[in-house]
């Protein structure tokens, strides 16, 4: 006889377990919500559901300890995987709970849409199907080229910024600049539902030089601004352009913008790029006067000889880690080592995703350099940042 159709959520938001609740009951599922780890593993042995969703980002709990408890306790139901924290999270929350033995029936980044999420109950429900990718339209293919090319002349893109403070004295030293989009109809749009996007319709450079000019143009603006960095975010497949260093320099010289003072963030996938254009591009940069972080460290699989020879000059341990560090042994040791690492290389060592006091003056333990955000300052459009920066009051923090 078939296994019958179960499914238990686990999130701490109960609209969200709701709806997704009332979606599954459509789909021929017998529903039930768990709010906590411990309940969703004493329903698991209970109740024995075929399906999980489990939101992998909830406060106070770990959702890659509720994997490893999971697969402590033998469960073979199909799970689908919630986060808000980006597609990156998702896999690699994915690949952790492989390794430990669980089946991953799929991935729903957040916020995700009713469609997403039922063709991914459709297809987790037969129980062989392969691993299925779910996002929402927004994300891979509602987004034309031509919609994307048309909002990017029009202006429709543009910065938020992230103030960094120096951890020892709490000085604002810095902002990570982050594209937004303000959508004509469906409003501010996130980075994860476009740059995806953009970089498969091969035109993500064309929205790169833009937002590199507008953050240019933004820390010109204000002289008060003239000792912090700004650091903006380059895909990997731009690394792929020969003439991006020019381009970048010439910007620079445009906005009058010295290159040290601009911090050019890599993920750490791209970064590790064995290719000779890459190394060579990176290179070239350095000896333009950029600085070279290496962001999301922890989330790919570098070798430290292939990070010793790269040009960086500062490091960024992963918000994940930096998130949950306090709940998770596995965390910590990441962020610690990450920070010790750095050091020992000579690179800047910055943590981001620091939402508490608590995070923040153990990093001050570990001797961490520079921290970033909730807990400073959330994002916020180039007015409010100037504002925020100029009227800063470091002592709230040391
Ligand atoms: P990222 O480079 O790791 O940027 C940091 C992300 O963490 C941002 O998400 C920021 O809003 C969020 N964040 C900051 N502080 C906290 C915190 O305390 N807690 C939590 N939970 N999150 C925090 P955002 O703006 O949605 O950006 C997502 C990603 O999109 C960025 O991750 C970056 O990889 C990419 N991205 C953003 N702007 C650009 C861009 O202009 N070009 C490219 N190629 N990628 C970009
Ligand atoms: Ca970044
Ligand atoms: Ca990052």
């Amino acid at each position: 006889m078939p296994r019958q159709r179960r499914l238990l959520i686990l999130d701490d938001d109960l609209a969200i377990a709701q709806t997704i609740a009332i979606a599954a009951e459509d789909h021929g599922f017998d529903v039930s919500i768990a709010t906590s780890p411990a309940e969703m593993c004493r329903n698991v042995k209970r109740w024995e559901p075929s399906h999980l969703a489990i939101d992998l980002i909830m406060p106070d709990m770990d959702g890659v300890e509720v994997l490893r408890t999971l697969a402590g306790i033998g469960c073979d139901a199909s799970i689908i995987l919630m986060s808000g924290m980006g597609v990156k999270v998702l896999e690699a929350a994915q690949r952790s709970a492989t390794e430990r033995g669980l089946h991953i029936a799929g991935l729903l980044p957040k916020p995700f849409n009713l469609a997403a999420l039922r063709t991914l109950l459709d297809v987790s429900g037969k129980e062989s199907e392969p691993l299925l990718v779910a996002q929402s339209p927004t994300i891979r293919s509602a987004f034309s080229t031509e919609e994307l090319l048309n909002g990017i002349h029009s202006g429709q893109f543009f910065l938020h910024y992230q103030p960094k403070i120096r951890i020892a004295d709490a000085e604002v030293i810095g902002v990570e600049a982050l594209a937004r989009w303000h959508h004509p109809t469906d409003g501010l749009i996130y980075p994860m539902h476009f740059i995806p996007r953009a970089e498969e319709a091969g035109i993500l450079h064309v929205l790169t030089y833009k937002l590199f000019d507008e953050g240019l143009e933004w820390l010109n603006r204000t002289a008060t601004l003239s000792t912090i960095s700004l650091a903006m975010n380059i895909s990997s497949t731009s690394f792929t352009e020969q003439d991006l260093v020019d381009r970048l320099y010439w910007s620079c010289l445009k906005f009058q913008i010295d290159p040290r003072r601009i911090i050019l963030e890599l993920t750490e996938t791209s970064a590790m790029n064995e290719s000779a254009v890459a190394y060579d591009i990176l290179t070239r940069l350095r000896i333009k006067g950029f600085s070279l972080s290496i962001d999301d460290f922890g989330t790919g699989y570098s070798s430290l000889t292939q990070l010793a020879r790269l040009p960086f000059s500062e490091i960024k341990v992963d918000r994940t880690f930096v998130i949950s560090m306090l709940k998770s042994a596995e965390a910590m040791t990441i962020v610690e080592s990450t920070i010790q690492l750095g050091k020992r290389l000579g690179l800047t060592t910055v943590a981001e995703g620091v939402e508490g006091a608590d995070e923040m003056q153990m990093l001050r333990n570990l001797h961490c350099d520079e921290a970033q955000g909730y807990y400073i300052a959330r994002p916020a459009d180039g007015e409010a940042a100037r504002a925020l920066i100029q009227n800063w009051e470091s002592q709230r923090f040391v």
